[in-house]
């Protein structure tokens, strides 16, 4: 099942809990183990640290005595703590966004993240979310780098049939955005997806590359996308495209596979940002709008 691991590490952390008294010392003498619990589930550390720290503060001192309070007790904790992390952040839907600002139209959408994460086959279900929706949009082709790259985003958008502008590889993917965004300006079109690189010769370059797209194309939201099986390197990855590029909120791919769950904690955690959307599978129609409650009921079981 999907996020099982993250679900038992919680489970493990509420039994142990329960077992103890709600002192500073007694707390104290399992806060390591239940740390690296939670980092077993790909919870970053510091992101466990928080967790139980802030746990540990809502919890001492509390007189609940029967076991099975104390559990409840504990989970109820956890759960508005967890969604407390979410709500902090805000929450984007790509849909509402392009309605509330279709004076600024063409809205750019600028997609970031790693090779093999997800990010042409995220594009082309955020396009068919918008057709679906009634909302005219474009995709430019501005991984000019990686051999297949455009001929992949062919295949998407002539089943999707909408445009797709693209120059030769080695083009520079700049030139590409700005002439996708010109392309719908003249058409009328509601919103540009911009597809970018993933790997370059060396970190440095990529983040400049992805420095200049922003600078030329002003997205009105960068979104980074991360494949959640890859765990602590999403987060890494994350963090990384934040500090150099910014970004205004995450895609997490691959949920529907195994994944422990953990790395969808500590990407909002280390960036501030909400996750907009997860993605299922691999057809179209498998990108579902990411919900703070749906996450925390599955880790922690329904209220
Ligand atoms: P990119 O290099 O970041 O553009 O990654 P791609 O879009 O080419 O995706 C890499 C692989 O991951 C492909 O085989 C996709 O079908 C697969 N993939 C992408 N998103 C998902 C998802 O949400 N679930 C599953 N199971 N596979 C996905």
């Amino acid at each position: 099942m999907v996020f099982e691991k993250l679900k038992q590490s919680f489970s493990n952390l509420v039994d142990k809990l329960a077992r103890i008294e709600f002192s500073e010392r007694a707390f104290e003498k399992y806060e390591m183990d239940l740390i690296l619990n939670l980092v077993e589930s790909d919870v970053a550390y510091e992101v466990a640290e928080y967790i139980v720290s802030e746990l540990k503060q809502r919890v001492v001192g509390k007189k609940v005595r029967v076991l099975e309070d104390k559990r409840n007790f504990l989970k109820n904790q956890l759960r508005s703590l967890l969604l407390e992390m979410f709500n902090k952040v805000g929450d984007i839907d790509f849909i509402k966004f392009v309605k509330e600002h279709k004076d600024r139209k063409p809205i750019v959408f600028l997609f970031l993240g790693p090779n093999g994460h997800g990010k042409t086959t995220t594009i082309a279900k955020i396009a068919y979310m918008f057709l679906k929706n009634n909302i005219t949009t474009v995709i430019a082709a501005s991984d000019t780098f990686r051999a297949g790259a455009i001929e992949q985003l062919e295949v998407h958008c002539k089943r999707l049939g909408i445009r797709l502008i693209k120059h030769k590889y080695g083009a520079d993917p700049a030139a590409v955005a700005y002439d996708a965004i010109k392309h719908a300006k003249s058409k009328s079109i509601d919103t540009v997806l911009i597809d970018t690189a993933g790997r370059m010769q060396t970190d440095k370059d990529l983040m400049e590359e992805m420095k200049k797209i922003a600078r030329v194309t002003s997205p009105d939201l960068k979104v980074f996308v991360g494949d959640a099986l890859t765990g602590n390197d999403a987060l890494e990855q994350a963090r990384k495209f934040h500090e150099e590029v910014g970004i205004d909120c995450s895609i997490l791919t691959k949920v529907d596979a195994d994944t422990k769950g953990g790395v969808a904690l500590s990407i909002v955690y280390a960036t501030n940002k909400p996750i907009a959307y997860v993605g299922v599978g691999q057809n179209y129609k498998d990108l579902i709008k990411f919900d703070p409650i749906w996450f925390v009921n599955k880790i922690l079981g329904e209220n």
